[in-house]
């Protein structure tokens, strides 16, 4: 039956292995997974076993490696419908939901919008928005124990706080607690970008990386770093915020009242600033900039340019210091890549170090459900409690 919905699933480190690379990479032969895993055969064996007979995975038909070799082999194949976990993206207007599968793979999908902003109000949305989620399918009540939440800002996930959120004029609020008792689910919070790039990482381009990058580029720039297969968190809490290292000291005030910081020349809000101040125009909207720009308007060109220097100038920063062996570049900011493109590859390879240089920078259109998914990535990975806190649980 079903566990517990506090109880990790696997906690044996064999479990961990192979579970993880099957979730992430697909049909497996127990051979292949040994290889892959560094196990014995007969650990691999032994490992699979218990999550077998709880339904988690499954052997495949059998198949012959080779023509003539010998004994076919039964791959072993996770089965994605065994459990679902909701994620949900918290934003300023709005509340975003999916339903995933065991693999990250989207089911169902559901919206609202956010009247007040306060946690006790999102709180009884989030119970709304997540019967109607799991009221899509029956199958998705009887599976489902674990909700993933993601916001924008400072969240601490051991303890299921937001510490502050400038978005949503949150401080320290004990959302994950909050949103246990509404929803009855187990409840783990992220930060949105270090959710999506959890999903990335586990599900997407970083699958297999020990070392890999995410940013996002948009209204604010963030990122978020995965080091030895973990998500780097930094002793307090702030790590690889590619955002806030200053590329120009001489530059414009940014939000977090350093000078020259990527995101006060680069985000959304300083791109228009500039071309509003150096055009005198101070209706301009964001897209209208985007046009003229596209257009050949020196003015418009030249802040994107700036930008895109900005940006191409901090991952160079980032993969100097870390080496990743990609870097994933997102966000709805990915709108105006074609503009920033150019100057962020140009100041990428100008400043990129030897060998580290090697790391390609690769592009990633984000629609509104990836940062959901995110949060059901994180979700999934409370499986594994070596991977990162234990969850929530209301009074279940
Ligand atoms: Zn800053």
């Amino acid at each position: 039956m079903f566990r517990h919905h506090s109880q990790p699933l696997v906690t044996a480190p064999a479990e961990t292995a192979v579970l993880a690379l099957l979730l992430a990479e697909g049909p497996l032969s127990r051979v292949e997974l040994a290889r892959r895993t560094g196990l014995s055969s007969t650990a691999v064996t032994k490992a699979a076993r218990p999550l077998i007979d709880d339904g988690y995975l499954y052997e495949l038909p059998p198949e012959r490696t080779a023509p003539g070799a010998g004994r076919p082999v039964n791959p072993l194949a996770v089965a994605p419908d065994r459990e679902f976990f909701v994620g949900l993206k918290i934003s300023a207007g709005r509340l975003l939901g999916a339903v995933c599968d065991l693999r990250a793979g989207i089911r169902a999908t559901a919206g609202r919008a956010i009247g007040t902003c306060t946690p006790e109000a999102v709180a009884a949305l989030t119970a709304e928005l997540v019967d109607e989620l799991l009221d899509t399918e029956p199958v998705f009540r009887d599976r489902t124990r674990h909700l993933g939440v993601t916001v924008n800002g400072d969240v601490d996930r051991d303890s299921g706080r937001v510490r502050h959120s400038g978005l949503l004029g949150w401080r320290d609020v004990p959302l994950a607690e909050l949103l246990a008792a509404s929803t009855g689910l187990s409840v783990t919070v992220e930060n949105d970008v270090r959710a999506l790039t959890v999903a990335e990482h586990w599900f997407g381009e970083g699958i297999g990386t020990g070392y890999f990058a995410l940013v996002t580029i948009g209204a604010g720039i963030g990122s978020a770093l995965v080091v030895n297969g973990r998500l780097l968190r930094g002793a307090y809490g702030v790590a690889g915020e590619v955002g806030h290292i200053s590329v120009d000291p001489t530059g414009p005030r940014c939000c977090c009242g350093a000078l020259g910081c990527v995101e006060a020349i680069a985000s959304t809000d300083a791109i228009l600033a500039a071309v509003r101040r150096d055009t005198a125009y101070a209706h301009l909207t964001f897209d209208e900039v985007a046009t003229m720009a596209r257009a050949g308007h020196p003015a418009a060109g030249g802040a994107f340019a700036r930008a895109g220097r900005a940006i191409g100038t901090g991952i160079a920063a980032l993969v100097n210091l870390v080496g990743p062996e990609r870097v994933v570049v997102s966000g709805e900011g990915v709108d105006t890549y074609d503009l920033l493109s150019p100057h962020i590859q140009e100041a990428y390879a100008a400043h990129a170090f030897g060998a580290a240089s090697r790391c390609p920078l690769s592009l990633r259109p984000l629609p509104w459900e990836e940062w959901a998914r995110g949060g059901a990535a994180v979700a999934i990975q409370a499986l594994f409690p070596q991977y990162g806190a234990t969850p929530t649980t209301g009074a279940g």
